[in-house]
């Protein structure tokens, strides 16, 4: 069975999704929407991605030059499932059009939880996403976040868990965001949005997040403060990491990586498609573990990060995958996740 999937919005998250698509066999781009014409058409077309926009720019399209082949709309009908990938809240405004058709969507983060039936993070919700007709894939802060909370949650069970957050202020391409010079509050009142968000997927989850942005585009930064219900050694902490291909244990000291810069640079040197790092990156060396209490920083890479998650919503929303670590596994494999530097990545 191929399952035909429509990409409204051809963004940053978009187009990450529509060629991470294109690598997972049983899932099959029909289409792609555009609005405004840029450079990013001529790529698309370049990998076959059909292309489709709004009825009124169709003609504009067209004396440019581009082939297209109808309306969103129209795109919406041919397609199994749409994955909602426009501009934060503008998800909610193409509701009517998905509800038309009757076709399951996947919303992105920057909607509003009101959207979908269920706000999805795989770790932690796969089972309850089985058969459900719209999702909402949570933002890229609290995927990095529910990820590790859920899975040891799994693990050990998670009794509270405290997070600061050390947000990117656009990404690259993205000149006129900011802040430009300055640490600025994400919310002036805790917790910041992430933390309601995590409760909107694990209800409850005993969660503060404290949220800052910074002058950066490349990645987001998180302190993990995390109390579980059993004590646990580091190595069985770390263990538990090492089994799942989306997390990247680093170690600072052997690799001289201490940055968010140089993740992006390994990101190159390793050939990633736009440096993507859909990986949660855990610096070992801040791992501080005592008796049920540890704590440790990971970097995020907003731009990758939910990718994944949209893969694995797909294959809950059809039953394709019923098990979790089948999904999990089978997605992580495709889209060629996990590193290891070293044989053993700790002693
Ligand atoms: P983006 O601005 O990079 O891309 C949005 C795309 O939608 C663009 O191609 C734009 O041309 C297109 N678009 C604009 N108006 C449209 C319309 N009327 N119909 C169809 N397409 C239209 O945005 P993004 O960063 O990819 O964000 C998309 C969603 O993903 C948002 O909900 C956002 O909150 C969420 N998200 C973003 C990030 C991130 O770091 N960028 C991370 C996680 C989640």
């Amino acid at each position: 069975m191929v399952i035909k999937v429509a990409i409204n919005g051809y963004g940053t998250i978009g187009k990450r999704i529509a060629e991470a698509l294109y690598r997972h066999p049983g899932l099959d781009v029909i289409g792609i929407a555009k609005i405004n014409l840029d450079y990013s058409i001529n790529l698309a077309l370049k990998k076959k991605f059909r292309i489709y926009t709004v009825k009124d720019n169709i003609e504009k399209f067209r004396s440019a030059g581009y082939q297209v082949h109808g309306s969103i709309e129209d795109m919406v009908s041919e397609a199994d499932v749409v994955i909602d990938a426009t501009p934060a809240g503008l998800g909610a405004r193409y509701k009517d059009v998905y509800v038309k058709y009757r076709k399951p969507v996947i919303f992105q983060g920057g909607e509003d939880p009101s959207v979908a039936e269920l706000s999805f993070s795989t770790l932690c919700n796969y089972e309850d996403a089985l058969g459900v007709s719209s999702l909402r894939v949570v933002s890229c802060n609290t995927t990095g976040v529910l990820r590790v909370i859920c899975l040891l949650d799994r693990e050990f069970g998670v009794e509270k868990a405290r997070v600061v957050i050390i947000r990117r202020g656009a990404d690259p391409r993205e000149d006129a965001r900011g802040p430009i010079n300055s640490l600025k509050l994400d919310s002036i009142s805790i917790p910041s949005h992430h933390a309601l968000d995590a409760k909107l997927v694990k209800p409850g989850l005993d969660i503060e997040t404290y949220a800052l942005v910074a002058s950066t585009t490349l990645m987001h930064i998180q302190v993990l403060f995390i109390k579980l219900k059993e004590s646990v050694s580091k190595d069985k902490f770390l263990n538990v990491f090492e089994k799942v291909r989306r997390f990247i244990l680093i170690d600072a000291i052997r690799t001289g990586i201490d940055s968010t810069s140089k993740i992006i640079e390994l990101a190159r040197d390793l050939g990633r498609f736009r440096n993507d790092i859909p990986e949660n990156v855990l610096w070992i060396n801040t791992l501080k573990v005592e008796d049920k209490e540890v704590s440790f920083i990971q970097a995020i890479h907003q731009e990758s990060i939910v990718i994944p998650e949209n893969i694995d919503a797909i294959k809950a929303m059809f039953e394709l995958e019923r098990d979790l670590w089948s999904a999990v596994s089978s997605t992580d494999q495709y889209l060629n996740l996990g590193l290891r530097l070293f044989d053993k990545e700790y002693n």
